[in-house]
């Protein structure tokens, strides 16, 4: 099986978006044009191929005996991407209860769960919530899921969240809007620095 891993070096030194034939870090054009909420992103892999169908699976098909294998490259991009030890707590990207009531659960909680315990590391799955019920944002333009995304989450114990190191797993990162804007809000409860892992991330282009 061939697999579409990401390199985690050679990439934008925030989105880590990859760049053909460098090796040094940089920051991509997009994230200094309008840098994102989040400090530093980890994608494992290119949401393609045989990594597509697997995450498509798991999320919607329930396959839920693949969470070993996605997670075995998630922990490797995030041991690459990030100091470990100095990740204070796990969140997994909260779902909508509208989406939870679809799904019949959050999806990203089984890999952060699994992500978290494999690094040594607590995993926080009550202090950021989100609210309301945005559309599903597979069916809107990258615009109208910035707008969408927006004002979505809110941190239910900022006393944790301060000064804290914080990893959120999701499981794809398509614009990086939803991921921000759950960034943006854990940083206004005072969170030090905020890190971004995905499986995949879609790459245009
Ligand atoms: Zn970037």
């Amino acid at each position: 099986m061939r697999l579409p891993l990401l390199p985690q070096t050679g990439c934008c030194s925030v989105c880590g978006r990859p760049v053909e034939g460098l090796s040094s870090e940089y920051v991509c054009e997009e994230c200094a044009k309008a840098p994102p909420a989040f400090d530093r992103a980890a994608c494992a892999m290119k949401f393609e191929g045989q990594a597509r169908r697997m995450i498509l699976d798991f999320k919607f098909n329930r396959h839920l005996w693949i969470r070993d294998d996605l997670v075995d490259f998630l922990e490797a991009a995030v041991r690459v991407r990030f100091d470990v030890s100095s990740i204070d707590l796990v969140i997994p990207m909260p779902t909508t209860i509208i989406h939870r009531w679809d799904r019949g659960y959050n999806q990203c909680e089984p890999i952060a769960r699994l992500l978290a315990r494999r690094i040594g590391r607590r995993l926080d799955v009550r202090s950021l919530a989100r609210c309301g019920s945005p559309k599903r944002q597979s069916s809107l333009t990258e615009q109208e899921r910035r707008e969408n995304a927006k004002g979505t989450f809110i941190v239910r114990r900022p006393r944790l969240i301060r000064g804290r190191t914080i990893l959120v797993v999701d499981d794809i990162l398509t614009t990086g809007a939803t991921m921000s804007d759950a960034a943006r809000a854990l940083k206004e409860s005072g969170a030090a620095r905020v890190w971004a892992a995905t499986l995949a991330r879609s790459v245009r282009d």
